[in-house]
């Protein structure tokens, strides 16, 4: 029957109840679900409103939670309406919210986030403005207060500038145009973005691999994603280090790594630092400027460039971070002239 193939096809289970509480009908998605088996309903909260509607005579509606079992255990959330029908027969609807409940709280929480980042730096300003008043008199301590007052407002405008990057990012709105793209050039442009900082720790960058690798996508994007994996490399690492940016082109990939010296990163936070305000060491984070949205912008360009990002790291021993485009076709690869190259302080 057309009506049977089209239930078929809808995400909601839909299904028909008896007046014996039996099932006269299930699409798939209630099976797959796992509220019916058989002939029978086997969650009791839709056994309950079921008989809810036919005593009603009215629609009854419900949320709750079913525990499905397995490893790791699943949960879903539901949202279910039984409506009476004739003779006793009720259609019973069950939608799964559990992705967009998951959806909501993570919105929820990513307000909360940004609420509190913004009122850090806002209250340390608005501090800071007083000590500067109260300390006319003393120019050393106006001086003072001024230069943290410039370095609150940069990190304010700093957070404020990776929130749009992000938020472009995610809506989708701008998909990486669809150039051809030098990663020379874009590691170039990083490398040279991130040289003042690291001269300042008498860090040197060091590129090697292969040159000549071709990706196609967003210059832009490509650069703001090696550069902040640049800046974190150089953040987190002590004076004096070395931090390596190695290309490779292997099949029809290109490989971008990212490796430093530096305080490493424990295993159980490897998949957490992705994540918007994940910050290992919050305190850390705070004193090089970190927004904690780094390697969420990250991610969210490579995967617009249908690419991976992966993470070597042990506390310690330093981290490697690697990006994994697809190469165009375009590409070329072949080895830098004597493999490798260097930029930046020479230590001292
Ligand atoms: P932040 O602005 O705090 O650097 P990121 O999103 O760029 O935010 O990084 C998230 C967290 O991951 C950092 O706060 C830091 O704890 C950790 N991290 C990132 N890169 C490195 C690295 N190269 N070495 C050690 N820790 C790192």
């Amino acid at each position: 029957m057309a009506a049977d193939r089209m239930l078929a096809l809808l995400p909601t289970a839909a299904i028909l109840v008896d007046s014996d509480d039996g099932v006269r009908m299930a699409n798939g998605a209630a099976v797959s679900m796992g509220i019916v088996k058989g002939q029978r309903l086997v969650v009791s909260e839709l056994g309950e409103l079921t008989r809810a509607a036919r005593r009603t005579g009215e629609s009854q509606t419900a949320e709750f939670a079913i525990d499905q079992g397995g490893f790791p255990r699943r949960v879903l959330t539901v949202g279910a309406r039984a409506q009476p029908l004739d003779d006793g027969e009720v259609a019973l609807v069950v939608d799964d919210l559990t992705e967009s409940k998951r959806v909501d709280a993570v919105r929820r929480d990513f307000v909360a986030n940004v609420g509190h980042e913004i009122k850090t730096p806002v209250g340390a300003l608005t501090l800071l403005a007083e000590a500067a008043l109260d300390a006319q008199d003393d120019p050393d301590a106006v001086h003072h207060f001024l230069s943290r007052m410039q370095r609150e407002a940069s990190r304010l405008s700093r957070l404020v500038q990776e929130l749009l990057d992000l938020s472009r990012l995610q809506g989708g709105e701008t998909p990486p145009a669809d150039a051809d793209v030098s990663v020379d050039a874009v590691i170039d442009e990083a490398v040279d973005r991130g040289r003042l900082v690291a001269e300042v720790k008498q860090i040197e960058i060091v590129r090697g691999g292969d040159t000549g690798c071709v990706v196609v996508g967003s210059e832009n994007q490509l650069v703001t994603a090696v550069s902040n994996l640049l800046d974190n490399a150089v953040a987190y690492s002590p004076e004096r280090t070395e931090v390596a940016v190695g290309v490779h082109h292997r099949g029809d990939m290109v490989e971008i790594a990212v490796k430093d010296q530096g305080v490493g990163i424990d295993a159980a936070d490897h998949e957490r630092i992705f994540e918007r305000f994940y910050r290992v060491d919050p305190a850390r984070s705070r004193d090089t400027g970190g927004t904690g949205l780094g390697l969420a912008i990250v991610k969210h360009i490579v995967s617009n460039h249908r690419g991976q990002i992966t993470v070597w790291s042990q506390p310690g021993a330093g981290s490697t971070f690697t990006l994994r485009l697809p190469a165009s076709p375009a590409s070329s690869a072949g080895a830098g002239t004597d493999g490798v190259a260097r930029t930046g302080a020479s230590p001292a």
